[in-house]
């Protein structure tokens, strides 16, 4: 098989392999994401159990002031009963007096921060239905990771091999210019060159559209030897079969012609008189097809 003829077939095998691993890639992605939703909700979660925790010391800490003021004004209306004099019974009722109004702002801040532990216990509640819908949904992506990777594994470790297999038919230099370009642009790395206007010589790159010289389309269509990218997308330029050799007309000798392009990719000066052959033979198909137009 004519070099070209082995990268569109590693083409397609690639492209395999990257929409099934795409597949699994995604689900792990919305997985993961699930996985950090939860995290973050349980450490928001945490943080509202602290702070309602603090909140009920607070409250506790107002009741025991509240009780100890309480107290200390049950005792001073029993010594205001005991006091042998006028000052001594002002000065009592005054310190009652202070004490009632700090009893006071302690119980309106005890109810101020009763409330806060209310309004806190339940963003807790929310919080907690919240994480228990999240864990719902982190279960399905879960569930619909390992249904895709069971799915997807054996086929993919298949077609991994055909891949690979199909790689190795492909001269080194030539493969890493596939990779690179599979790589740049997500596995759309061949572009079969589209015939615009045979008769004055326009051809278009199928995939960017760009303008491909005429050279180009006489080395491409002479043989299926020459990796060529296209100069805007980079993309491994290719002709339909159709298009190659002047169309059905050297449909008959293609068997002898692979064979002598195997023995070229070996022997460079041979594949160079065959190539100038073959672009003349091309050229001059391809000048009777224009006048058939
Ligand atoms: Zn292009």
């Amino acid at each position: 098989m004519a070099l070209l003829d082995n990268l569109l077939t590693l083409h397609r095998v690639d492209s395999q392999v990257r929409a099934l691993s795409t597949r699994v890639e995604s689900a792990r992605t919305y997985f993961n994401a699930q996985e950090r939703q939860i995290a973050l909700l349980e450490k928001q979660k945490g943080e509202l159990e602290t702070q309602t925790r603090q909140l009920q010391a607070s409250v506790h800490a107002l009741e025991v002031e509240q009780t100890a003021a309480t107290d200390r004004v049950n005792k001073l209306r029993g010594e205001l009963n005991n006091s042998t004099n006028d000052k001594q019974y002002k000065a009592i009722l005054n310190e009652m007096k202070v004490l009632e109004t700090q009893k006071d702002e302690i119980v309106k801040r005890a109810v101020d921060e009763m409330q806060r532990v209310e309004e806190t216990k339940k963003r807790l509640e929310v919080h907690i239905a919240t994480i228990a819908e999240r864990r719902k949904i982190r279960e399905l992506a879960k569930a619909k990771l390992d249904e895709c990777r069971s799915d997807v594994g054996e086929r993919l470790a298949e077609l991994q091999a055909e891949r690979a297999r199909a790689a190795d038919l492909i001269p080194d230099r030539d493969r890493e210019v596939f990779d690179r370009v599979a790589n740049l642009t997500e596995g759309q790395t061949m572009s079969e060159v589209t015939i615009v206007d045979l008769r004055h010589r326009e051809f278009a790159c199928g995939e960017c559209n760009i303008e491909v010289p005429f050279e180009t389309f006489a080395r491409l269509s002479s043989n299926a030897e020459s990796v060529i990218q296209c100069k805007a997308c980079a993309r491994i330029l290719f002709l339909a079969e159709a298009n190659r050799g002047g169309g059905e007309k050297t449909k008959e000798p293609k068997a002898a012609k692979s064979t002598t392009k195997a023995a070229g990719t070996r022997s460079s000066s041979a594949k160079g008189e065959r190539t100038q052959a073959e672009i003349d033979a091309a050229d001059k198909a391809k000048f009777e097809k224009t006048r058939k137009l």
